[in-house]
């Protein structure tokens, strides 16, 4: 099942494609996690210059519409052989009153699933594309295992993104293994976007730090 779950996301255009066993899951029944990733385009990256393009806040909408089609249709294939299946949205929001946190970090699935890393950026990087990825995750009980171990933190020294993130919101600090959290200050990238890029995506959109990141080796 594990493997015909993986060709059937890479069938629906997942460029990663990770399981694993979480530490602590927000639906304590549905321990297990599929994490997958789409890659952005490289010639979109690039039209980031120091602030978002609005070539850029179109394509991460269109990524995440296509990763939360493919957790969908996972979500129902996984139903189908007799489990239960908890899709999470690319893109996550509690509303007002918690603004910063989605249900679940996706980073912490493509972790444990061996896919990658989080980087002082606080962003996942994924060993082959780096962070140019949007990421989504569908929780089960199905259970499934790890094909990767987990794997360091290869920022090294590095300090690009914290150079370049006008909000001063990168502190350049190696992060917890799956969780950008602490090196990272949510709050004050959101309230820098929607002060400064209000006119692309309602200032919903920066990509400053993914631009930068020499992992990502844009082409
Ligand atoms: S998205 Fe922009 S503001 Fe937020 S951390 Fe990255 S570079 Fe800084
Ligand atoms: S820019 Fe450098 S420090 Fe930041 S995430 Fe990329 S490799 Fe790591």
């Amino acid at each position: 099942m594990q493997k015909k779950l993986k060709t059937l996301a890479q069938e629906w255009g997942a460029d990663i494609v990770g399981f694993c066993k979480l530490e602590t899951s927000p639906l304590p029944a549905l321990p297990y996690a599929l994490s997958i990733g789409v890659k952005l385009s490289d010639a979109v990256l690039k039209t980031i210059q120091n602030a978002p393009s609005f070539a850029y806040f179109q394509h991460y909408r269109t990524a995440n519409t296509l990763l939360d089609s493919i957790a969908f249709r996972l979500g129902r294939e996984i139903e189908k052989a007799g489990f239960s299946a908890f899709p999470i949205a690319a893109s996550q929001s509690l509303g007002k009153h918690n603004p910063y946190n989605g249900v679940f970090p996706h980073k912490t699935a493509a972790v444990l699933s061996g896919l990658g890393f989080v980087g002082k950026s606080g962003l996942f990087l994924s060993t082959e594309y780096g962070s140019k990825l949007r990421l989504a995750t569908v929780l089960t009980d199905m259970p499934v295992q790890a094909e990767l171990p987990v794997i360091e933190n290869g920022c090294g020294a590095c300090e690009l993104c914290k150079k370049a993130c006008p909000a001063g919101a990168i502190f350049g600090e190696l992060p917890s293994k799956t969780d950008g959290e602490r090196n990272f200050d949510a709050e004050k990238c959101s309230k820098y976007m929607k002060e400064h890029f209000q006119d692309v995506g309602r200032g919903s959109v920066c990509g400053v730090c993914i631009k930068v990141c020499p992992k990502n080796k844009l082409s």
